[in-house]
């Protein structure tokens, strides 16, 4: 089992014995296993029980349950108290905002053994009336459990791409001899997907469904297929899948009429034609032959959505889309100063391995001290060992950043002899996230116009399929970003994806330069900037406007102009 499933388990054993008010002693041996497991770099899986106790933090009766989640899938404490828990009641442990303490609550105080005997309630107006919960508190709950609801089933594009590319491997595996493409929400790069799409291209296709019984990914919804579509669920998520069986010669025409949105198609582009016209005149051999046919310049799935990429096309005018091999440096990075896993100096020296010129360490402000927030102190401590490492790693160059904490009135974490120390600084919001839009968009505008902001961090605070962001006016805030010439991040995890491709073009036509920015803290997660290039590119992003695609001189020149206009 892979080490982030076994660390899993050992959360919700914690939240479980919280949930059930065991001794607080015990469940803190559980988080300290959490925290200590989580710094492990190499698979727990088949590590022996003397091995396991090695690692610090680690004592013998945790090390024991590591070995039997590797025997037998899950250990025997985890078990019992599951089984003595309604699954309703582990739902609720989801719940942002509460944690098992207040769910114990409304399952022995309101009998709410289920999310929906919760949902009704907080709609009854009974869980405000409980000790320590409030309006406010059910408020947060009814929109939590109604987000969930609505988003039951939707997987992040991250969680998709995996699964898709080994479904793709055993179509292919199946019917070798068949061509078959991905498509729908994930060729699109949606940022969230519904459910995966394939296109075959088969004369047979009564004996191609066959052939899929034999691939295990896959449960087969007989009510729901038919000859020419087979339907289902992907066997371990339960994510829906489709796959259409085509005519081999039909087979351009479909997958371009099922990797674009709607109004990529209807869109008429001249007085009379639009592309489902020019598809349903005649079968092409690739989507290159539609789009030529059309008049235009060929148009990647990506941008498909309807808005001005026809008429771009038409004047074969469309961006030259950004690469992430067009990045060189990673910026808004966490260390162990802060909440971060690695050291900086494990950072910087994975960072360079990697073939980037330089990192931005931008550790949490002091105000977030829920995620070990730097004091005055330790910010010129982490600099003198920035000083230090950059001799060293020369010409490798580690640039001095904070990702400043968005106070409630809007200014920065730091007073000016502090903030002045800084190369860079990413101002985000990570507390007081209900306000209205009003607020909300006036707070960041106040941070912006502050010019010691170099960049704003993920502008909504959004967590996809989790938590809605809190509202703001994207353009006011993209506007005040070009009058202060602010960058903005496209924040690369795979949860937020914020600022949101929808608002992208808008930032360029504005003058605003995006960032690619993988909010690592940890040195895996420099990989998450491959998902920021694709929302960047969805909403039409090119390597003159990112940032972080430029070598590192004009970065460092860029900082230090930019610091002395403040003096
Ligand atoms: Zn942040
Ligand atoms: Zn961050």
């Amino acid at each position: 089992m892979e080490n982030k499933k076994i660390i899993k388990q050992f959360k919700l054993a914690a939240e479980l014995m919280e949930l059930h008010d065991e001794n607080p002693f015990k469940i803190r041996s559980y988080t300290n296993a959490v925290g200590a497991l989580e710094l492990v770099e190499d698979p727990l899986e088949g590590m022996s029980q003397a091995q396991l106790e090695e690692i610090q933090g680690v004592g013998k009766g945790i090390a024991a349950k590591i070995v039997e989640i590797n025997e037998k899938g899950s250990f025997a404490e985890l078990d019992q108290m599951l089984q003595v828990t309604p699954p309703g009641v582990v739902e609720m442990l989801r719940i942002k905002g509460i944690g098992p303490k207040k769910v114990r609550n409304l399952w022995k105080e309101l009998r709410a053994e289920t999310v929906e005997e919760l949902l009704e309630a907080c709609e009854q107006d009974r869980v405000s009336k409980l000790k320590g919960f409030g309006a406010k508190t059910q408020e947060n709950i009814k929109q939590a459990l109604l987000f969930t609801q609505q988003n039951r089933g939707k997987l992040l594009y991250a969680e998709g791409e995996l699964m898709a590319e080994q479904l793709l491997q055993s179509i292919k595996a199946a019917l070798p001899e068949a061509q078959v493409e991905l498509v729908g929400d994930m060729r699109r790069r949606m940022e969230i997907v519904t459910s995966l799409q394939f296109i075959l291209a088969t004369d047979a296709p009564v004996q191609a469904q066959q052939t899929f019984q034999s691939i295990t990914e896959l449960d087969e919804d007989v009510k729901a297929s038919g000859p020419f579509a087979w339907r289902g669920s992907h066997s371990e998520s339960g994510t829906p899948v489709e796959v259409k069986l085509v005519p081999v010669a039909r087979f351009a025409n479909e997958v371009l009429l099922h990797s674009a949105a709607p109004e990529h198609l209807a869109q008429p582009f001249t007085s009379t034609t639009n592309l489902l016209t020019v598809v349903r005149e005649q079968d092409y051999a690739s989507e290159a032959d539609i789009y030529k046919s059309a008049g235009m310049a060929y148009i990647e799935p990506e941008l498909r959505e309807g808005t001005n990429e026809l008429e771009l096309a038409l004047q074969n005018k469309l961006p030259q889309l950004l690469e992430l091999s067009d990045l060189k440096g990673i910026l808004h990075n966490h260390s162990t100063y802060s909440d971060g896993a690695h050291t900086l100096e494990q950072m910087a020296t994975y960072c360079r391995d990697m073939g980037y010129q330089y990192l931005g360490i931008s550790d949490h402000s002091k105000t977030a001290s829920y995620a070990g927030g730097l004091r005055e102190g330790d910010v010129l401590r982490q600099q003198r060992e920035i000083d230090e490492l950059n001799k060293k790693l020369a010409p490798f160059k580690i640039f001095k950043g904070i990702e400043s904490d968005i106070l409630g009135d809007g200014s920065l974490d730091y007073d000016r002899d502090i903030l002045q120390t800084f190369d860079f600084i990413v101002a985000s919001i990570h507390s007081s996230l209900n306000m209205d839009e009003k607020k909300a968009t006036a707070r960041l505008i106040t941070a912006i116009e502050n010019p010691y902001t170099t960049m704003l961090g993920h502008p909504t605070g959004r967590l996809l399929l989790r938590r809605e962001g809190y509202p703001i006016n994207h353009k006011m805030v993209i506007d005040a970003c070009a009058a202060n010439n602010v960058i903005i991040e496209i924040n690369s995890n795979p949860w937020r994806l914020d600022l949101d491709w929808r608002y992208v073009q808008y930032a360029l036509e504005k003058g605003v330069m995006l960032s690619i920015n993988p909010d690592a803290h940890h040195t895996n997660g420099y990989d998450d900037m491959k998902y920021g290039v694709l929302v960047g590119r969805k909403g039409g992003l090119t390597k003159d406007m990112t940032f972080n695609a430029k070598p590192v001189e004009e970065v460092e020149k860029y900082f230090k102009e930019r610091k002395e206009k403040v003096k």
